[in-house]
């Protein structure tokens, strides 16, 4: 029988790193298998509901590569996410659990109380074998047993998050429910209703949960807990993958960089930790930082070309060529892409936007006569590249009597505003003679006679 997982996030505005974990985990298994990944939103409370809250989850599965398998057509067939199918929404299958709820009540497997809908659950203890955690036992308590019944459908007429929970896994043909260990507590519920329902109730797999460094549960509030951090913060998508896929399961041989292809070969439930993992910003960071100097070249151009436009700066005016050119200047130089409109944008725009403070150290009276004799070197340079542009400045240098950071600094203010971004040199080959000559001109009108 063929693998079928689903992630079933309930739409909080919010996704928490625990649950993109929960994701990855079942899209990991789902790709192991060769099975399928359902994504179903758990909607079901109308009140917390917004389109908002829902791509704030389905952004976040898209920025990790976290695609689902299916669902219902998206309406529109053109659009950037053209073919993308699904996810589920809870709130519109309401009829599958009004038509269950009828086949309970009318096998005497529930009933009405007060205007509520109770399930008659079992009243004995529950065990099964949990994937991950291993046996469960669970008995009644004193209280369950003189009443062990629970309500599926409220006084309202909302189906409870229980009922929606098993009837959506049942007809969807989920055959493993991997989710966080908060869950474990329902899952007598769960099997009880599948029993009742008179179907076997899938796999189950109980991930532990994720602490703070400290040992407490991490809550939505602490540092580092909202996915949503790492995307605003400009990490490496395939760094957040990594680091997430360690926490709480590893590969047999402890290796911790993993390509995501590795980590499908190697995925499996029995990998997977049965002790809490702790979240650890620090290597979180460092994981980014390996693969912001390893990523493959179109990928880094792809994450740098969507830094720039979030922050305004839209390359596809400019020849793709020049664009290559400006990225390659800032490979391997950025801790986050979020560095990048600061360290990159001078390329992206047609004025320079100086930065007071670098200003005023490069353009003094002092080094105006410097700007001004490398100008005219360098608008008499017959090749226009990094080896040229390198021994001209240097060789200016040493005529005019200066350090070659003397003239470095000026330079570099003049074409980028600033007075750090990539290798002058570099940079100068790519933005050309033209916008080179055009920046010290205007950098020479700004400096004091
Ligand atoms: N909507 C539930 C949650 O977000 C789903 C639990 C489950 O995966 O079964 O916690």
């Amino acid at each position: 029988m063929s693998v079928r997982v689903r992630f079933a996030p309930s739409p909080t505005g919010f996704l928490h790193i625990g649950g993109a974990r929960t994701a990855l985990f079942n899209w990991l298994y789902a790709r192991h298998m060769g099975g399928q990944f359902v994504l179903r939103i758990e909607d079901t409370d109308a009140a917390r509901n917004s389109q908002e809250a829902v791509d704030v989850i389905l952004n976040g599965l898209r920025w990790l590569g976290l695609a689902w398998d299916e669902g219902p057509m998206t309406g529109d067939a053109t659009g950037p996410c053209r073919g993308e199918r699904g996810p589920y929404f809870q709130s519109q299958r309401r009829e599958n659990y009004e038509k269950r709820v009828e086949a309970l009540l009318s096998h005497d497997l529930a009933y009405e109380r007060d205007g509520a809908i109770r399930f008659r659950m079992k009243r004995e203890a529950t065990v099964f074998e949990d994937l991950i955690v291993g046996e469960v036992r669970r008995e009644l308590t004193d209280r369950e047993e003189k009443d062990p019944d629970f309500v599926i459908v409220r006084s309202d007429g909302k189906p409870v998050f229980h009922l929606t929970n098993v009837v959506d896994d049942l007809e969807m043909g989920i055959t493993h429910v991997i989710r966080g260990e908060d869950h474990l507590s329902n899952t007598p519920k769960h099997i009880a209703l599948f029993e009742a329902f008179g179907v076997p109730a899938p796999h189950y797999a109980h991930i532990p949960l994720i602490l703070n460094p400290d040992g407490s549960k991490m809550s939505k509030r602490d540092a580092g807990a909202s996915l949503h951090t790492y995307l605003e913060e400009g990490y490496a998508p395939e760094a957040v993958l990594n680091y997430l896929s360690l926490l709480g399961w590893s590969p047999k041989d402890n290796r911790e960089m993993l390509p995501v292809k590795e980590m499908v070969d190697l995925f499996d439930l029995p990998g997977v930790l049965r002790h809490n993992a702790r979240f650890d910003l620090a290597k979180l960071q460092w994981m980014n930082g390996q693969y912001m100097a390893q990523l493959p070249g179109d990928r880094f151009h792809e994450l740098c070309v969507h830094t720039l436009a979030k922050a305004g700066y839209d390359t596809n005016t400019y020849p793709l060529e020049y664009v290559k050119g400006a990225l390659d200047t800032c490979y391997g130089k950025l801790k986050t892409f979020a560095e990048l409109p600061a360290y990159a944008g001078f390329y992206f725009r047609d004025t320079v936007e100086f930065e007071p403070e670098a200003e005023e150290k490069a353009f003094t009276k002092e080094n105006r006569p410097l700007l001004q004799r490398l100008r005219e070197v360098y608008a008499g340079m017959e090749k226009w590249d990094v080896g040229h542009l390198e021994a001209k400045l240097k060789n200016t240098a040493g005529e005019l009597g200066v350090k070659v950071g003397a003239l470095v600094l000026p330079v570099r203010v003049a074409c980028t505003g600033s007075r750090v971004g990539p290798s002058l040199y570099h940079l100068l080959e790519v933005i050309g003679r033209e916008v080179a000559l055009a920046r010290l001109d205007g950098a020479l009108a700004r400096m004091p006679v």
